[in-house]
């Protein structure tokens, strides 16, 4: 299988090259040329598949051109050793929670992160540094720190937005010997571009070469189309006779939702997605008008999906050739304010005594408005509710009980380098601490 870029010039590319690079030469994302198939004996076995060897298949598949099936096997049985459990919500028989927040930094972000991590020493075992750098909207950050904090020949660099995190999520990357926590005087959408600006420039990258850690990067992308394919088998292992399966995806950056397209492509028999957007609705526009309108990003309760400009944006019309028609046949998009958010937690919680997260909130309020009958709908809880306690505040006056992979984060002292928004600045940052 061979890669090109979302831009169109930069064409026959293979995955390590695509990793290594993060962004193409040409600015834009690498794509895997066509989405390979499936088979049907997959699909109707799945039920009885675990995560893990549910993700062996699919890595399998997408990935053995280039890596042998044990070192497949060994990367996805350590990336994704911890549960993803199915719930089942107090609302009718037909609607159920998956929760990808068990990981060591409790969002669905560790499973990409953690694959990347291992997965780079098996692509490039004689690298001896390498600086991973990443912009983060809160989550990827500690995914990112966590993921390499076993690997001291790794650098990782966190860019994040100034005053739009909590405390608990800047506290998972910084105090790490080898994460420099950045921040930047500006919005996730400036650090985003901050990354994809070095990221292109050649004399820097002959200097240090660097590798991106966003959902840009294919090693960080790809894994989540893992889940989709664990998210039908357990709700087939749940009610095997359940109708249509629908699943909501809660968007910022759309590398979720552009990993379950890809599943789609790879032969996922769900009826449909549904593409979840706080006030940040880029995305539930493009759906409606067809027209791309990046802007400045607004501070939201579901902070994770604050993203004005979201990058995979691209490769989803990539997937689908640029053809808006057939693409809302597979996505339906809805979008929520902070108030409707705060009262979908509420309920749930009133009701089930069950706390969503904000962003987990905004794709179940999404799938209970869009369902037919005999449709089963999966909501994809991303983020622990623990990780944004303000939302928990404003919801229902309490926070949760904070998970054991939250204990002996140091809140007090939160080191960064501070940037303006400049390339310059950034550039010369990595100059000055090379690995
Ligand atoms: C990153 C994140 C999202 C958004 O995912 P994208 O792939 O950027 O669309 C949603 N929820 C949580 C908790 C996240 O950390």
């Amino acid at each position: 299988m061979l890669f090109h870029s979302t831009n169109g010039k930069t064409q026959g590319v293979t995955f390590p090259t695509a990793i290594e690079n993060g962004l193409a030469d040409d600015g834009g994302l690498f794509m895997p040329a066509n989405m390979p198939s499936l088979p049907a004996a997959f699909f109707r076995n799945i039920p009885e598949m675990s995560l893990q060897e549910i993700g062996y298949v699919v890595c399998n598949t997408l990935l053995g051109d280039f890596l042998s099936s044990e070192a497949i096997k060994s990367i996805v049985d350590d990336a994704l050793d911890f549960p993803v459990p199915l719930r089942k919500t107090g609302e009718g028989d037909n609607l159920y929670v998956l929760e990808l927040f068990h990981g060591p930094t409790l969002s669905f972000k560790d499973a990409g992160a953690r694959f990347m991590s291992r997965l780079l020493p098996a692509l490039f075992p004689d690298t001896a540094r390498r600086t991973v750098i990443l912009a983060t909207s809160g989550d990827s950050g500690g995914a990112l720190a966590d993921s390499f904090s076993d690997s001291p020949s790794t650098r990782v660099i966190v860019l994040f937005p100034r005053g739009e995190l909590s405390r608990q999520q800047v506290a998972m990357f910084c105090n790490r010997p080898n994460v420099t926590a950045v921040e930047v005087g500006g919005t996730f959408d400036d650090c985003q571009t901050l990354v994809k600006q070095v990221l292109v420039d050649k004399e820097l990258n002959a200097a240090v070469p660097l590798t991106s850690g966003n959902s840009i990067n294919l090693a960080r992308q790809f894994p989540s189309i893992i889940y989709y394919f664990h998210a039908y088998a357990r709700a087939m292992e749940m009610s095997p006779d359940s109708g249509k399966v629908v699943i909501s995806v809660p968007c910022g950056n759309l590398g979720n939702l552009a990993a379950a397209l890809m599943a789609k492509k790879m032969g996922l028999p769900v009826a449909r997605f549904i593409g979840a957007n706080n006030a940040n609705d880029t995305f539930v526009e493009y759906l409606q008008t067809g027209g791309l309108r990046p802007r400045r990003a607004l501070m939201t309760l579901a902070r994770a999906m604050d993203v004005g400009n979201p990058s995979n944006l691209a490769r989803i019309i990539d997937l689908y050739g640029g053809d808006l028609e057939s693409l809302r046949k597979d996505v339906v998009g809805v979008a929520f304010s902070d108030r409707e958010i705060v009262q979908t937690i509420r309920e749930v919680y009133e009701r089930d005594g069950y706390l969503l997260g904000p962003q987990s909130a905004t794709a179940y309020r999404a799938l209970r408005g869009n369902l037919l009958p005999g449709e089963t709908g999966v909501a994809m809880a991303t983020g622990h509710p623990a990780k944004f306690p303000q939302a928990m505040m404003e919801a229902v006056g309490h926070t949760t009980p904070p998970p054991p992979q939250l204990d002996g984060l140091n809140l007090l002292s939160l080191p960064a380098v501070k940037i303006p928004p400049a390339k310059s600045a950034l550039s010369r940052l990595i100059l000055r601490n090379q690995p």
